[in-house]
C-alpha cells in the first residue's frame, strides 16, 4: 500500500505538471549548444550561462538559496541545497545543462520546444534538460509537501558535459571545491533503466615520420633519400589490428569487451609527387574495468616494437576510465525497486556504453548512478524527444528515491508534548 506521504507527494507532482513542462519547454528554448572539444573549451565562452541563470531563479522562487560556482562567471555551475537534520547521508543530483551542437536535420525547429501527441521535441530535450527539471521540480515538491529528511540533497547543475565528460569546469569543478556526498545520481537519459556503471574510453594520435623527397630526385630511385611515412603508417595499421584489450568480467558488462578501433581518421602527404614525410591517424579505445591509459599505450609500443625501422610518437588525448558500482549499492536498490513498483517494470541494472559525468564521482569515492532518467528519443540525433507522461512518472521515482534514501525525519521524542 501506498504511504500518505508518497500519494500527498504523488499529488502535488501532479498538480505542478504543466509549470515543470512549461519550465523544460524555456530551457530547451534558452540555447546552450557546445561547439567545444575537450582540449579547446574556453572557460570564457558564455555557452550554458542563460540556462544557468534560468535554473538559478527558478530555484530561488521555490525558496531554495542556490549558488553560482565555477572557474568564471561566464560558465556557472549551479549548486542547492535542501539542508537535512543530520549529516549521515547526502544525496547529490546530477545534471549537465549543455547539449551537442544542432544537427542539419532536424525536420522542425531543434529550440522550439514543440509539443505534439505528448512528446517535448527539442535540442536537449532528452539530454539532459528534462532531468534538470525533474530535479527542480522534485525540490518543489517536497518543499510544498514540508517533508523534512534526515540527509541532505544537493543540486548540481554543471558546464561542459558534452565536449567528452572530461571538463575541469563542471562536475570535477564542484567536487574539487568540496562538494561531497554518500551517493550521486548523474541523470543521464537512459529510460529508466538504473545504470550502475560506464565504459571508459581512451583516445590516441599516433604520428610516423619519414623524409621527404621529390619523387622524380635520382636519389629517390635509388632509396638514397625519402621515406614514405604513408607506407609506414600502413605497417603500423596491420601491426595494430588485432590489438586485445586486457579487461575482468564484472556484473556491471556481463557479455560486453573492450573495443579497439584504428585507425578512424588519417592524414598524410603534402603533393601527388612528393614522398611523404609524415603520416598521422588517431585511434578511439573503449575500455572497461581492467585497463587503463598506460596499460593500452604499453601495448601498443610493444607491437610497434617489433617493426624496424620506425619513427613514431604516440599521444594521450583523452582517457576516461571505466567504473561501476556494486548492483546492490543503496541507491540502485532503491531507484530498481521504485522503478519496478511504479513501472511494474523492474529495471536492468547495468553499466552503459557512452560515459559521463559519473567516473568523476566514482573515482573519488561517492557511488553514482551513471545513467537513470524519463523515456525519450533522439539523443545527440535530429528530433530529440522527452515523453512527457515519463518525465512526471520519472519526478515521482526520484522523489521516493530521494525521501528513502535519505529518510524522512521523525518527530523528535525530546520536544513530544
Ligand atoms: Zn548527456
Amino acid at each position: 500500500m501506498l504511504s500518505p506521504l508518497f500519494a500527498q507527494l504523488d499529488t502535488i507532482i501532479d498538480h505542478q505538471r504543466e509549470m515543470q513542462i512549461a519550465f523544460l519547454q524555456r530551457l530547451v528554448q534558452t540555447r546552450s549548444a557546445n561547439p567545444y572539444t575537450p582540449e579547446r573549451s574556453d572557460p570564457a565562452d558564455p555557452i550554458e550561462y542563460e540556462v544557468a541563470h534560468l535554473i538559478h531563479a527558478e530555484l530561488e522562487r521555490i525558496g531554495l538559496s542556490p549558488e553560482f560556482q565555477g572557474v568564471s562567471p561566464q560558465r556557472p555551475n549551479v549548486i542547492a541545497r535542501l539542508p537535512g537534520r543530520e549529516s549521515r547521508r547526502a544525496l547529490i543530483l546530477n545534471g549537465h545543462m549543455d547539449t551537442v551542437m544542432p544537427s542539419p536535420f532536424w525536420t522542425n525547429d531543434p529550440f522550439a520546444g514543440e509539443i505534439t501527441e505528448g512528446r517535448l521535441y527539442g535540442l536537449g530535450a532528452l539530454d539532459m534538460k528534462a532531468s534538470l527539471s525533474l530535479f527542480v521540480f522534485a525540490a518543489r515538491a517536497l518543499v510544498e509537501a514540508g517533508v523534512r529528511l534526515r540527509g541532505d540533497l544537493i543540486l548540481t547543475f554543471v558546464v561542459d558535459e558534452e565536449p567528452g565528460a572530461c571538463s575541469p569546469f563542471g562536475s570535477s569543478y564542484l567536487l574539487d571545491h568540496g562538494l561531497t556526498a554518500s551517493a550521486a545520481i548523474v541523470a543521464e537519459p537512459m529510460n529508466q533503466n538504473v545504470t550502475i556503471g560506464h565504459r571508459g574510453g581512451y583516445r590516441f594520435k599516433l604520428t610516423v615520420r619519414g623524409e621527404a623527397a621529390h619523387t622524380g630526385l635520382t636519389a629517390w630511385e635509388r632509396r638514397e633519400q625519402g621515406k614514405n611515412g604513408i607506407t609506414d603508417m600502413a605497417r603500423v595499421i596491420t601491426a595494430l589490428q588485432d590489438l586485445a584489450i586486457p579487461y575482468q568480467e564484472t556484473p556491471a558488462f556481463l557479455g560486453r569487451r573492450p573495443v579497439f578501433t584504428f585507425p578512424t581518421l588519417i592524414q598524410g602527404g603534402t603533393s601527388i609527387n612528393t614522398v611523404p614525410d609524415e603520416c598521422t591517424a588517431y585511434g578511439d579505445v573503449r575500455l572497461l574495468p581492467g585497463a587503463d591509459a598506460e596499460m593500452v599505450e604499453q601495448l601498443i609500443r610493444t607491437r610497434l616494437a617489433a617493426l624496424d625501422d620506425l619513427d613514431y610518437t604516440l599521444e594521450k588525448l583523452l582517457f576516461v576510465p571505466a567504473v561501476e558500482i556494486a548492483p546492490d549499492e543503496p541507491i540502485a536498490q532503491i531507484l530498481a525497486r521504485h522503478t519496478a513498483e511504479i513501472t511494474g517494470q523492474p529495471p536492468t541494472l547495468l553499466g552503459c556504453g557512452p560515459w559521463n559525468d559519473g567516473w568523476m564521482f566514482i573515482t573519488r569515492g561517492i557511488p553514482a548512478i551513471c545513467g537513470f532518467g524519463p523515456n525519450g528519443a533522439g539523443v545527440h540525433s535530429p528530433d530529440e524527444y522527452v515523453e512527457l507522461d515519463s518525465l512526471i512518472e520519472t519526478t515521482r521515482l526520484f522523489v521516493r528515491g530521494i525521501v528513502e534514501y535519505l529518510e524522512p525525519d521523525e518527530p523528535d521524542p525530546a520536544i513530544q508534548p
